[in-house]
């Protein structure tokens, strides 16, 4: 039974439909891949008994000719989403055993359309990372080795645990959230499809925050139809999200197979990055001829404050960070750490609850955010941000989407980098400019570097044009026909 795993999330629902086989027997086989590959320490929390659970209410349905569009097909979960019940600690020790009594909408809307619960997924602590080695509970190990080597690799982050479950047949699909890459970035470096929607298309209700204002879920697949299966049941208006936005959510399956004659392509030219591997650039140039043979028109944009777009984000991000996490505090949720009075409990709880890494976020938050350096940092990253959506807005008078290269490297080994911050936010710098814009934007596996490694391209699109993304996405991945897979070898 254990072939079950291997299926996309559509193969998997059509089966199921079909009762070619039961949700019991493909969540089941899911349960056993995840207990024979806990050395990856992609799961932060196994549920079985909600997956069998979830899974018989599924097959009953299914008998009566019944179930939503992801019927008894078994998901696993990102740690940053609130589930009934279930412990979720954001990848940190501050929240300790924090059980939510409540439901995030994207995960109540996954339920709704009939998906079974695996399990949680780990991640970097409150999604700060690329690569994460920031969880408190250990790094994520991914399946793909170098070629020729054992040495552990990074999955990506912050949505490492997704990236890696799905990669490693874990789960037929995953949520992730990216607010400046860490759906796109992990799903890149792992083989996956990453998609992160137009900012408001989820709802953010009931995940943990981490930057309120980049913050966005969306899926990681193993296919580009699977991607918009998935975002089609996660997205849509919620009241309970003030920034939620209410439209209508397109029929992005279809969206997948579109032709894409006489599309307009632009291909921006400060992504080419100084020092960036020949590598990169040569993916770059074969999925700009994989389009021009799809039948688009390809055009050269300028989007000239790139080059600030990184420097903005690890502004604008720590700054809400720093405001967001302020709640963490010993008092209301998870982790207590005592002192002689309250405010050495504060010091103390917040000292020990959080991981270096968002110990930095914090403190560069509240330093931009101070009132002697408020305005030439905040005020400054925020006039850059706006700059940034305006580059984008003129180039969208000459194309219809944007390619780019997802990352600027393959996967690195777990402690390459990450004892150098600064290398490390480097990673974004090809993703944080949609997240600063609002933009869709969906990585595609499109080839395996010298190493062995999966690299992605990526497609960025207008607000609210995810349409254009999975056209696009679907018709990289056609000519692309990546279809490795990491070698079995834990
Ligand atoms: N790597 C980026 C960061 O560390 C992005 C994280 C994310 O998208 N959640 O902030």
């Amino acid at each position: 039974m254990s072939d079950l795993t291997k299926l996309s999330l559509s193969e998997a629902v059509s089966g199921l439909r079909n009762k070619e086989f039961s949700s019991r027997e493909i969540t089941q086989a899911h349960l056993e891949a995840m207990e024979q590959a806990r050395g990856l320490n992609a799961y932060l929390t196994e549920t079985p008994d909600k997956a069998y659970e979830m899974a018989d209410a599924s097959d009953a349905k299914i008998a009566k000719g019944e179930g939503g569009i992801l019927e008894g097909a078994p998901i696993g979960i990102k740690d940053l989403f609130c589930v009934d019940g279930v412990k979720t600690c954001a990848g940190s020790k501050i929240l300790g055993e924090f059980t939510p009594p409540y439901e995030s909408t994207v995960t109540a809307k996954l339920w709704k359309d009939g998906a079974v619960m695996l399990g949680k997924l780990n991640m970097d602590e409150f999604a700060m990372g690329s690569s994460n080695e920031n969880s408190a509970y250990g790094n994520v190990i991914s399946p793909w080795q170098r070629a020729g080597s054992n040495a552990a690799i990074v999955p990506g982050g912050s949505s490492g645990g997704s990236a890696a479950a799905v990669a490693a047949d874990l789960c037929l699909a995953a949520t992730g959230t990216d607010t400046g890459g860490s759906i796109r970035q992990p799903a890149a470096f792992t083989g996956l499809v990453g998609m992160k929607p137009t900012y408001g298309r989820c709802s953010r209700y009931g995940i943990v925050a981490f930057a309120s204002s980049l913050d966005q879920a969306g899926p990681i697949t193993k296919t580009v139809e699977d991607a918009a299966l998935m975002l089609g049941s996660m997205s849509g208006f919620d009241e309970k999200d003030s920034t939620s936005l209410s439209r209508d959510v397109p029929d992005f399956v279809s969206a997948c197979t579109k032709s894409l004659k006489g599309m307009r392509i632009g291909i921006p030219k400060e992504y080419r990055m100084d020092g960036m591997p020949e590598e990169i650039e040569k993916l770059w140039q074969q999925g700009t001829q994989w389009l021009r043979d799809a039948g688009c028109e390809i055009v050269d944009v300028s989007l000239p404050h790139t080059k600030y777009a990184l420097p903005a984000y690890y502004i604008v991000a720590p700054a809400e960070a720093s405001s967001n996490l302020a709640r963490y505090d010993g008092m209301r949720y998870g982790a207590r750490i005592d002192g002689d009075d309250l405010n050495s409990t504060y010091e103390r709880t917040r000292a020990q609850g959080f991981g270096e890494e968002v110990r930095r976020r914090i403190m560069i938050g509240t330093y931009v955010l101070s009132a002697g350096f408020y305005d030439a940092y905040y005020i400054r990253a925020q006039k850059v941000r706006a700059k940034i959506a305006e580059d984008f807005k003129k180039a969208w008078e000459k194309c219809d989407a944007l390619l780019t290269p997802t990352t600027p490297s393959a996967a690195f080994g777990i402690g390459e980098v990450s004892d150098d911050p600064v290398q490390m936010y480097l990673n974004d710098v090809f993703t944080v400019t949609a997240n600063l814009a609002g933009l869709p934007g969906i990585s595609v596996p499109a080839a395996l570097d010298s190493q062995g490694l999966p690299l992605g391209l990526q497609v960025i699109g207008k607000a609210l044009d995810e349409e254009t993304c999975f056209a696009v996405g679907g018709a990289l991945e056609r000519a692309a026909r990546f279809n490795a897979k990491a070698t079995r070898w834990w």
